[in-house]
C-alpha cells in the first residue's frame, strides 16, 4: 500500500488522467492495488459424519462438510491457489462449559490432522471461541449476577488458552481467538509458550464489531446465542478510536496479525488498523457480504463475479494483507484466469 502524498502539479490540457486509461496493458501495469490468491483464505465448517455436504439456505455455495469432504474442499481451494483455510467447529454435543472446544478428538481437533496429513502445504487457521460448543450459544462461561446472566471474562480466559493449545496441539500453523474477551491473547500466548509452542502464531480478531452481517454465518455455524446478543463483549460499530485501542492490547499481548471483522462496512477501520500500526492484517469478508452478493447475482441484478473482486479489492486497498472469504476458491480461479 503506498503511503505516498500525490500532489496534483498537472494541469489540463498539457495534463489529462485518462491518457492512462486507454490500454488494458497500461492499465493492468499501473493498477495501484493487487489482488492475488495468496492473499485468500477460505473458511471450513466441520461437522461430525463421512459424506456429509449441509447446504447453508442463506450461503449458497458453503456447506457444513464432514473432514472428509472438508479434505476435498480444501484440496480443491489449494489447486485454485489458495494458501490457507480456517477452520469452525459444529460440535455433536453442546454443554455450559463447551469441553467440545478443547477436546483431544474434537471435531476441530480431528479436522486438523486429517488436513494436515492429507493436503500437505495447506496452512490450517482454526477459529479459537467457545460459542460453537455451548448450549446457550454464547462466546464465555455464563454467570448470574442477581438475576442477569452476565458472560464473564475472566473465567473464560482459561477455556479459551486450553481451546488454543489443544488446536495447535493438533498441528493446526495458526490459532485465531474471536471471542472478544478482554486479556485472552495474553493468556493464549503464555499457555501456548509454555507448552512448547512458542512458535504458534496468533491471528486475533482484534476488531470484531456486533454486526447485523453475521446473521447468515449464525446459520452456518449453528451458534446464534440463546438468550440475550453479543454487545456486552463484541464492539459498538459507532466506534473507530476504540478499534484502534482494541489492536493497540492485542499487539502488546502478541498478537502476531491482527484482523477486522466484517470487512465491507468498515474499510476505514482497517485503512486506520493497518496505517497506525503496520502489522500483518486481516480483513473477513463475512457471511452477509457474501449473502448479498449471491442473492443480488441471483436474480441477475448483479454480476458476482465483477462484484466480487471489486469488494475484494477494495479491502486490499483499505490495507488487508490477507482477506477470509467464503468466495476465495471461486476468486483464486478466477485469477488464475486473466
Ligand atoms: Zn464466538
Amino acid at each position: 500500500m503506498s503511503r505516498m502524498p500525490s500532489p496534483l502539479t498537472g494541469a489540463f490540457p498539457s495534463y489529462r488522467p485518462r491518457r492512462l486509461r486507454f490500454s488494458e496493458t497500461l492499465r493492468r501495469m499501473l493498477s495501484e492495488t493487487r489482488l492475488h490468491p495468496d492473499q485468500l483464505v477460505l473458511p471450513l465448517f466441520v461437522r461430525p459424519g463421512r459424506k456429509v455436504r449441509n447446504t447453508v439456505p442463506s450461503m449458497p455455495g458453503v456447506f457444513q462438510l464432514s473432514i472428509d469432504e472438508a479434505v476435498r474442499e480444501a484440496a480443491a481451494a489449494q489447486n485454485a491457489g489458495v494458501l490457507a483455510v480456517i477452520l469452525f467447529g459444529i460440535p455433536s454435543k453442546k454443554d455450559t462449559r463447551a469441553s467440545g472446544s478443547y477436546a483431544k478428538n474434537g471435531i476441530v481437533q480431528k479436522a486438523v490432522r486429517q488436513l494436515k496429513r492429507d493436503v500437505p502445504g495447506l496452512q490450517v487457521i482454526t477459529d479459537v471461541c467457545l460459542c460453537e460448543y455451548m448450549s446457550h450459544g454464547h462466546c464465555g462461561l455464563v454467570k448470574k449476577r442477581g438475576k442477569v446472566a452476565m458472560i464473564d471474562n475472566d473465567s473464560s480466559l482459561k477455556l479459551l488458552a486450553r481451546t488454543a493449545v489443544s488446536h495447535a496441539e493438533a498441528g493446526a500453523d495458526v490459532v485465531a481467538p474471536s471471542d472478544m474477551m478482554d486479556g485472552r491473547v495474553a493468556i493464549i500466548r503464555a499457555a501456548l509458550d509454555s507448552a512448547g509452542l512458542s512458535e504458534t502464531p496468533i491471528m486475533s480478531y482484534a476488531v470484531k464489531f456486533a454486526s447485523a452481517y453475521y446473521g447468515p454465518f449464525r446459520d452456518a455455524a449453528e451458534s446464534a446465542p440463546q438468550f440475550g446478543d453479543r454487545r456486552s463483549y463484541q464492539m459498538n460499530t459507532a466506534n473507530a478510536a476504540e478499534a484502534i485501542r482494541e489492536v493497540a492490547l492485542d499487539l502488546k499481548e502478541g498478537a502476531d496479525i491482527v484482523m477486522v471483522k466484517p470487512a465491507l462496512a468498515y474499510l476505514d477501520i482497517l485503512h486506520r488498523v493497518k496505517t497506525e500500526f503496520g502489522y500483518p492484517t486481516a480483513a473477513y469478508a463475512v457471511s452477509g457480504e457474501y449473502s448479498m452478493i449471491q442473492s443480488a447475482a441471483k436474480f441477475g441484478w448483479m454480476d458476482e463475479r465483477a462484484v466480487t473482486m471489486e469488494s475484494l479489492l477494495s479491502m486490499r486497498r483499505a490495507g488487508a494483507d490477507i482477506i477470509i472469504t467464503y468466495s476465495a476458491t471461486k476468486a483464486a480461479g478466477w485469477l488464475q484466469e486473466r
